[in-house]
């Protein structure tokens, strides 16, 4: 069996978590039985902030459950910087995965000690879009909103404890009118994480049963692991998802892959343009850039250490009209980016750094016939040529 629907069976739990509580009352048994040694987890501060928490502490991982859509956050280099050694077991959305596994392929980690606990996504908006949607589509103060959610192709937000005074807009709604989620996100296609342990979320429950039930599906022997350990332990409660519910789970995928096919056609702002333009659109962006570093130091494939080559040129130093930094990560980056935005999230000079890397990383990812992110087995190929050359 591989497709289940699974609940936490503590009640506490399973009211706290977005869909049951499945994945928290899962960590909480990988935590307390040894199979992990922490767990890194999401705190919520108000419903624009989430913060990621390295704990052994299972009151923390409690307090962490629910789903936080304003907090676009990867975990990969955290994981690197405060748990490289540690056996981990960490939810992830599919941007976290694709970024832990160019982590390690790149032996940044120890894939084996991690245990991803994938969650479906249909994408994230970024907290200050998302104050300002708040105020203009719904008409509402974003500090008195209470909580969010996103159900049926709908961001809903709700002013009251209670969930009586709730409001809602249809995300495609939302996003003609210039909110909603994240670039990265509208354009990606990668909605179900399969390259983790194992694959939760909403999509196949039904609508009535979908904030009591997670549909689970286990993908490796470290997702089964964790499975048996919840099951046995008494933390989680498991039935046999039917074959509806996986086929209804199935169609929203492909309907959610159709409408990242439609925003990477209408976003693609060079796609008729002559070189010239081409050129001239990379100019009048990239010549924005203050060198302040953030873009690398966030992305979650980047594993340059400080001696990097585009280190050399992130500095005022560097006086050409574009930074040569720039240049050089886009051509490192071209057979690895993930396109997951988070460059784009911190730059403070807003340049649309997930849509010039996707210029350039699409293109040639199709030509290598490589997917970043996807498969431990399959080797970055501008990694291993620069790996060539230095043995020679
Ligand atoms: C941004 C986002 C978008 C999602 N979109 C969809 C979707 O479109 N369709 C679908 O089927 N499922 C989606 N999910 C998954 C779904 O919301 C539930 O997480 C999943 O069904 C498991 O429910 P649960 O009650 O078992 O999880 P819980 O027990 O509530 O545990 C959730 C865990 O997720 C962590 N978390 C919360 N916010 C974030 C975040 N922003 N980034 C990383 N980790 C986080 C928390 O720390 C917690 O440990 C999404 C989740 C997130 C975080
Ligand atoms: S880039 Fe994809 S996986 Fe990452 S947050 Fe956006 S929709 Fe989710
Ligand atoms: S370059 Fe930007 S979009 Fe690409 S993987 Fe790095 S942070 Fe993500
Ligand atoms: S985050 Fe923006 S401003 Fe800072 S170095 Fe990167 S491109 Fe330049």
């Amino acid at each position: 069996m591989k497709y289940y629907f699974g609940w936490a069976k503590d009640d506490e739990i399973r009211e706290r978590g977005a869909n049951g509580g499945f994945v928290t009352a899962t960590l909480m048994g990988a935590l307390e039985t040894g199979l992990i040694d922490a767990a890194l987890v999401v705190k919520k501060y108000g419903i624009y902030e989430g913060v990621p928490v390295l704990t052994s502490d299972t009151e923390v991982v409690k307090e962490s459950a629910g789903s936080l859509h304003a907090a676009p956050l990867n975990v990969a280099k955290i994981i690197v910087k405060y748990a490289k050694d540690m056996r981990l077991g960490v939810p992830v959305k599919p941007c976290d995965a694709r970024g832990i596994i160019e982590q390690a392929k790149r032996k940044q980690l120890n894939i084996e000690n991690v245990f991803m606990i994938g969650l479906n996504c249909g994408g994230t908006l970024h907290p200050l879009l998302m104050r300002e949607m708040v105020a203009s589509l719904f008409d509402v103060q974003p500090d008195v909103v209470l909580k969010e959610e996103i159900r049926e192709g709908k961001i809903i937000i709700m002013t009251s404890a209670e969930g009586l005074e709730e409001r809602a807009i249809r995300i495609d709604e939302a996003e003609e009118r210039g909110f909603g989620r994240r670039y990265a996100c509208k354009i990606c296609t990668t909605k179900i994480p399969r390259m983790a342990d194992m694959a939760c979320g909403n999509w196949g429950v039904p609508r009535e049963e979908s904030h009591l039930k997670t549909f689970v599906e286990v993908l490796t022997e470290k997702g089964e692991a964790l499975l048996r350990n919840a099951i046995d332990g008494g933390y989680v409660i498991v039935e046999e998802a039917p074959q509806d519910a996986l086929d209804k789970r199935n169609r929203t995928e492909s309907y959610m892959q159709r409408r990242a096919s439609y925003w990477k056609a209408r976003l693609d702002v060079l796609a008729d343009s002559e070189r010239r333009e081409r050129f001239e659109y990379y100019i009048k962006m990239l010549k924005k850039c203050i060198h302040c570093g953030a873009c690398k130091e966030v992305c979650p494939v980047c594993a340059c250490v400080e001696d990097a080559k585009c280190h050399e040129f992130c500095d005022e130093s560097d006086d050409h009209i574009v930074s040569i930094f720039n240049l050089i990560r886009i051509l490192h980056l071209m057979d690895s980016c993930i396109l997951c935005g988070q460059c784009e999230d911190v730059c403070p000079v807003d340049i649309p750094l997930t849509y010039i890397h996707r210029r350039f990383s699409e293109r040639m990812q199709k030509k290598l016939g490589y997917t970043p992110g996807m498969d431990i087995s399959q080797k970055p190929p501008l990694h291993e040529t620069k790996l060539l050359w230095e043995a020679e």
